[in-house]
């Protein structure tokens, strides 16, 4: 097979690319470097910047600024610590610089890795068109390529999603892109939506001193969390000051000169706020319009492309993973699906990506970390399970770094004692959720957790002792 790549005008024959992936965030970078070790080759077509949302616009870039916002937070604490700090002040520009800086450098990165691996980069919008064909167009929408593969792996992510007839014109109502870039600290900012995204930027913009309110319709914050997780979440976030509406259904947004007026209810009555800006949260939506989808026939399904447990869509040879594939739309698990994806192209055997282990991870602080069931979840499947909790609280470490909000739950079976999920609440979180990823990936039980010694002082035995807790062998609480 041949692909007729057209380069101003001329056409130029080259071998067929094994793999075209549209869109080069962690889904489909991780893709094509997975192709180039299986010895494919490949083609990755971005239109924006290598590293997609999660490196420019995302995951990156918001943990730099929660970084700082923690650091902001643990100065003012200095009391605590013995440290009379006075007159520190922060420079809004720069903090947002060092946030853009950290994300700029890794894209240079999957810029490079890109070249090392010996992907082929092509600057432009994909678009698939009948016989595994994909075009590739230039900022003023002509060709500028027509590439020819084997398979064509979309992985185009997702673009924040609004209310209806509510817009996001980018100043007075945002999304999170603007977000993370804004020229001034809002002096208040009303936050619709209290899942990741919004918790996140309601810690971040209330440790800078913004009037935060975080307005969320469900019942709780962070509703797909443990419900004991969302309400110490909640509470810290109150005591630092957010102003939190659960049950809270947004009427209407409107601008005004002075800043923008929206209209809510809750509890059965009527509010009414003013804020500078309004920060819409409530999920993103697949990209998967103007790639020619629809007139090959593949099939979506709400909203998301339709894929089988190999990442395969309707239609042979065009597969999809990440946001655009539905949920849960998490960086991590774009990579997983991606390499999975590959594999399969490649006629490897192997299972498909394990849903069953998926770690979620909300960097706030404290920081909310789940992997597998929750208590509540597994209570509704039928399962007989015992609960163990350990507060940070009566760990040493936690003591000793002045980090004692949170707790570990974990979930087993009681019968066999078997790991089928935790949730934790605290400073290190996120990194700790690695050790239950692992022991659920591994089918541990409680005794494995108990009996696997943990370093002495670490957050981490807070694991330990909550597995011995569920079955009444806790030492240290
Ligand atoms: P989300 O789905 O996590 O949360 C949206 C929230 O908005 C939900 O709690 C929902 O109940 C609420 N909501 C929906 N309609 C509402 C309304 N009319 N009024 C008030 N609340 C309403 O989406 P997100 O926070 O926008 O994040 C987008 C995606 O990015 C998600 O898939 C998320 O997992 C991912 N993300 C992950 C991280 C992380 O892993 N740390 C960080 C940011 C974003």
């Amino acid at each position: 097979m041949r692909v007729s790549i057209e380069r101003n005008g001329m056409n130029q024959e080259k071998e067929a690319y094994d793999l075209v992936v549209i869109g080069g965030g962690p889904g489909g970078y991780t893709a094509a470097v997975r192709a180039r070790q299986l010895g494919m080759r490949v083609a990755l077509i971005e239109r924006e910047t290598l590293g997609g949302v999660c490196l420019n616009w995302g995951c990156i870039p918001t943990k730099a600024l929660l970084r700082q916002a923690e650091v902001w937070s643990l100065l003012s604490r200095g009391g605590e610590f013995g440290f009379a700090l006075s007159g520190a002040k922060y420079d809004w520009q720069q903090v947002v610089d060092r946030s853009r800086d950290t994300a700029d450098g890794l894209a240079q990165g999957v810029a490079f890795l890109m070249k090392k691996n010996g992907v082929d980069v092509l600057n432009g919008t994909g678009r698939v068109t009948p016989l595994r064909k994909v075009e590739v167009r230039d900022n003023v929408d002509a060709v500028a390529h027509v590439l020819e593969a084997n398979h064509i792996l979309i992985a185009t992510g997702s673009t924040p999603r609004s209310l209806p007839g509510i817009e996001i014109d980018g100043e007075h109502i945002i999304s999170s892109r603007q977000a993370m870039v804004l020229e001034s600290l809002p002096s208040d900012i009303l936050i619709v939506g209290a899942g990741a995204i919004g918790v996140e930027f309601a810690y971040f913009f209330n440790a800078f001193g913004s009037r935060v309110t975080l307005l969320e319709s469900l019942p709780q914050i962070l509703p797909r969390e443990d419900e004991e997780a969302a309400e110490s979440l909640r509470a810290s976030l109150e005591r630092q000051g957010v102003a939190v509406e659960t049950d809270a259904r947004v009427r209407g947004v409107e601008v005004l000169s002075d800043g923008v007026q929206v209209g809510y209810e809750m509890g059965g009555g009527k509010r009414e706020v003013t804020v500078e800006r309004v920060l819409m949260a409530v999920g993103v939506s697949g990209q998967s319009r103007g790639l020619g989808l629809e007139a090959l026939g593949v099939r979506m399904r709400d909203g998301a492309i339709e894929i089988d447990e190999r990442q395969q869509t309707s239609v042979e040879g065009i597969w999809a993973i990440g946001d655009v594939a539905g949920p849960p739309q998490l960086a991590h698990v774009a990579s997983a699906e991606g390499i999975a994806a590959v594999d399969f192209m490649a006629g490897r055997s192997r299972l498909g990506v394990d849903r069953n282990v998926v770690p979620n991870c909300i960097y706030s602080h404290p920081q909310v970390a789940s992997v597998g069931l929750s208590e509540a979840e597994a209570l509704a499947q039928g399962l007989d399970v015992k609960v163990g909790r350990f507060p940070f609280a009566a760990s040493g470490k936690a003591r000793a770094a002045g980090e004692t909000e949170g707790f570990v739950k974990l979930v087993f079976g009681s019968r066999y004692g078997e790991l089928l999920g935790g949730v934790i609440v605290g400073a290190e979180a996120t990194e700790l959720i690695g050790e239950l990823a692992l022991g659920l990936r591994l089918e541990a039980t409680y005794e494995e957790l108990l009996h696997t010694i943990h370093a002495h002082p670490t957050m981490a035995e807070g694991i330990m002792e909550a597995a011995g807790e569920a079955f009444g062998e806790a030492i240290n609480i």
